[in-house]
């Protein structure tokens, strides 16, 4: 849909600038438990509203093959409607050897990492702009504007500040990024070992500031996870570990429980405002969902094989801290919920245990 008496309002600088104000405001405060599309809307109001575009929109580079260039579109911003051919989630196959049509700005903005700007005639005006992110962070964006009406061109400032909501992008999707990768577990994406254990010392910091806390964290452990390497593979085993890291996730309480994988085939719970006898109930029913799902199995290959299935057990140790209690030591709490363990370990395995002071007297 065109529009063709009208030129495109000019950008008013000054409020260009307060919305560029706000947007790297919000942006430098943003962390990794903001969603990582949570980014993508400001740009694409500000391009629309105060840049006076009709649409605005947020592509992802999925692949270049050969000559062809593959965009998804990520987001879009189009009210009225005038661009049936972006949707979100559609994919665009564009050819970079002859940049031409509705899409050039997008070939060239691909192709110069700068933003292009070049009028269509009979097609308004529109303006594209490259957002980089490194391939092993995920890859680049292209981010722009379509105004419909009459061909007016866009301002080299207008240009300035679509370079400017590129770089922003750019900088925030690499960090938010970087921080999920410090946080998060690259298989399973439950709390990396550094990030888990900082959770148990945050919960004794906060022993010694509340009087009534109560707290338990549990230590789980894969039973002969070996065997299953050595029988299937490790492709087998990784796709194991993430089944179980899948699980666990789902069976935490949002806002009292954090899930994290402790060391190679061992998750460490933790589980607040929870005494040990809730604990006990919770992690039972946990190990019993374990104990009767069908895990995927796959060749050596890696690929699923069809209709079969592995059987997979935990076994479990439980530890409580109370604020009344001794003060609060991270690492001693995490070696006791690991005497648990091990007590369920030699009692034979798919077991729950909960720690007391007569397993530390080595019985
Ligand atoms: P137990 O019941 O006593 O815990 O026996 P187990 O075989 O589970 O324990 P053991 O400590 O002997 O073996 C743990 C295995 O876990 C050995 C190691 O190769 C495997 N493992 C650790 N991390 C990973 C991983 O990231 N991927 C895969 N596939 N295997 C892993
Ligand atoms: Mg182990
Ligand atoms: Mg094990």
């Amino acid at each position: 849909m065109i529009r063709s008496d009208m030129d495109k309002a000019e950008t008013d600088a000054k409020h260009v600038l307060n919305q560029l104000g706000s947007l790297s405001s919000y942006l430098t405060g943003m962390d990794a438990s903001v969603e990582r599309d949570a980014c993508f809307h400001l740009p694409l109001d500000i391009m629309r509203e105060a840049m006076a575009f009709d649409v605005s929109v947020l592509y992802e580079v999925s692949n270049v093959v050969d000559n062809w260039l593959i965009l998804e579109v990520t987001r879009v911003f189009d009210p009225i409607g005038y661009r049936s051919d972006l949707r979100e989630g559609q994919k665009l196959r564009l050819d970079l050897d002859h940049p031409e049509g509705i899409y050039i700005n997008e070939i060239l903005a691909f192709t110069s990492r700068q933003i292009s700007h070049i009028n269509v005639p009979n097609q308004g005006c529109d303006m594209m702009g490259f957002v980089y992110v490194p391939e092993s962070l995920g890859g680049g964006y292209l981010f722009g504007g379509d105004y419909c009406g009459q061909e007016s061109g866009v301002r080299d400032y207008e240009a300035s500040v679509c370079e400017i909501m590129c770089n922003f992008l750019s900088t925030i999707l690499i960090k938010t990024q970087l921080e999920q990768l410090a946080v998060y577990d690259g298989l399973t994406g439950l709390h990396n070992s550094r990030s888990i254990k900082e959770e148990v010392s945050r919960l004794c910091n906060r022993f010694t500031r509340k009087t009534e806390a109560v707290a338990s964290i549990v230590l789980c452990d894969i039973d002969h996870f070996k065997a299953v390497n050595d029988t299937y593979g490790h492709i087998q085993g990784d796709l194991v570990l993430k089944e179980v890291g899948e699980i666990l996730s789902a069976s935490m309480r949002k806002d009292f429980d954090v899930a994290g994988r402790y060391g190679g085939e061992e998750f460490l719970l933790v589980l607040d405002e929870t005494q040990r006898s809730d604990a006990f109930a919770i992690v039972e029913r946990l190990r019993k969902k374990i104990e009767a799902h069908a895990f995927g199995k796959t060749d050596k290959a890696g690929k699923p094989i069809p209709g079969e299935f592995l059987r997979i057990t935990l076994s479990f140790g439980i530890a409580e801290n109370r604020a009344d209690s001794e003060p609060c030591d991270a690492l001693a709490w995490i070696a006791r919920a690991d005497t648990a363990l091990y007590h369920s370990k030699r009692g034979g395995r798919n077991r729950v245990s909960l720690w007391n002071d007569f397993m530390d007297e080595g019985s």
